[in-house]
């Protein structure tokens, strides 16, 4: 036994007191703080971690389990679906089915020797072209968790603003932390160009938000077992952490990549200098070069080549002409024309747009470039009169929104000038 005070030591690490913060004294020997902390995470890693990975593995094994793959699932009947919310994007709509499709096939395959790979997804369009709805009709079908991130408030670890990680949070919280049923969930990652590398060389600056949260989401998109901050943001040593393994997790990426055309036109360019003596030249559409991307293009735009890898089914969304804008609004399930039609009819009035006023609303969404996008702000200024007078006069049955009441409704409406600065 230690008698003398000089000679007290940590009988764990052989510290002596004067190096210590804080020594502990027991019945015969001594322990310092840092063993005392030590302990503490042997404690919870022997007890308790061992349980909570238990639980998350039954957990995964209970999802993939009861996960029932729907009856009739088919890629066509995946499409149907589609087709009954999306207007247009039919090449889109037809990548997305058929990823979806042998992603659950892959879910559901019993141990072979031939691994299904992964198939995340690219969809490359302008803002307002359906891409997120997409990816959120299809979880719905699915009925599988979904979430939407945006992957410019990521940055690499040790910077301000979140950790790749906490992507998963979204996912978590939407299934309220069932790990299980979130490791065979949808997450879509809007905004994906925007993590482009800055520079062909990234030591010239700091490319925190750029390569960095690309290098980081490889693994991710992989397949591993994350340790996920339940609250999101940044990751910090004394939080919780959850696990969840991302293997049967499909990732949807999506991004507007402004100004990728550039980088299709010259490389289309030099292909068609290349193979000038061929035969089957091809006639290239100047106006829409989108539909030619290739992930040459996207590595060209500053996506690194692993990450181009791990997502290998690249489609892109066609921009919405005047007709596309138009059928939007009436003909989706939920379209716009049908949720004004019910709000009306709740109020015993029954209401009905004037073809006119369909096309004339339609030109001026399609004027501020906004896909789609523009349709409800401009219904919304629209409509705002009609929903605010109605419901208190009594003996109005019917209305009817004509071309003359829109033009009327948006020249005292602040509407126009604010989709135009958008
Ligand atoms: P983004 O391509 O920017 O992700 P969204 O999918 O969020 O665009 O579309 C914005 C809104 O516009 C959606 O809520 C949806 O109502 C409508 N929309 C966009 N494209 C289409 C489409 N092809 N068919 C039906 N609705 C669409």
């Amino acid at each position: 036994m230690l008698k003398n005070k000089q000679n007290f030591r940590c009988s764990f690490c052989g510290r002596d007191k004067a190096e210590t913060l804080l020594l502990i004294a027991g019945i015969d020997g001594h322990i310092c703080e840092t063993c005392v902390e030590q302990a503490v995470t042997i404690v919870d890693e022997e007890l308790y971690q061992g349980k909570r990975n238990k639980k998350s593995k039954k957990d995964s094994a209970k999802a993939s389990s009861t996960f029932k793959f729907p009856k009739n699932l088919t890629p066509k009947a995946l499409k149907d679906h589609l087709d009954k919310y999306v207007i247009g994007q039919d090449e889109a709509k037809k990548f997305l089915s058929v990823a979806v499709y042998n992603h659950y096939k892959r879910l559901n395959q019993k141990s072979s020797d031939v691994e299904i790979e992964k198939s995340n997804i690219l969809f490359v369009g302008n803002t307002g072209t359906g891409k997120t709805l997409m990816a959120k009709t299809i979880a719905k079908m699915l009925n599988v968790p979904f979430a939407i991130v945006d992957a410019t408030v990521f940055t690499q670890a040790g910077y301000v603003g979140e950790d790749v990680e906490s992507m998963l949070s979204r996912l978590l919280q939407v299934c309220e932390y069932d790990t299980g049923a979130a490791a065979r969930g949808i997450v879509y990652i809007d905004e994906i160009d925007k993590i482009a590398r800055k520079s062909d060389n990234p030591s010239i600056t700091r490319d925190v938000s750029g390569e960095g949260v690309q290098q980081a989401m490889l693994k991710m998109l992989e397949g591993t077992e994350v340790n996920v901050p339940p609250q999101g943001g940044r990751k910090h040593p004394e939080q919780k952490m959850l696990k969840v393994n991302t293997e049967n997790i499909l990732f949807i990426c999506g991004g507007a990549f402004a100004g990728i055309e550039k980088h299709i036109g010259r490389r289309i360019n030099t292909q068609v200098i290349g193979f000038k003596d061929q035969k089957n030249t091809v006639d290239v559409d100047k106006e829409n070069l989108l539909q030619y991307i290739s992930h040459q293009d996207l590595k060209s735009y500053g996506l690194i080549p692993e990450l181009v890898g791990r997502l290998p089914v690249l489609t892109y969304l066609e921009p919405l002409d005047l007709n596309a804008l138009k059928l939007i609004m009436t003909e989706p399930k939920n379209s716009l024309v049908k949720q004004y039609e019910k709000l009306f009819e709740i109020e015993g009035i029954k209401l009905t747009f004037e073809d006119a006023a369909l096309d004339f609303i339609a030109e001026k969404a399609f004027e501020y470039k906004l896909g789609a996008r523009g349709l409800r702000s401009i219904c919304e200024a629209i409509m705002t009169d009609a929903m605010f007078e109605l419901p208190s006069q009594k003996d109005v049955k019917e209305f009817k929104v004509t071309k003359e009441y829109v033009e009327k409704e948006l020249s005292h409406s602040r509407v126009t000038q604010q989709l135009r600065a958008a």
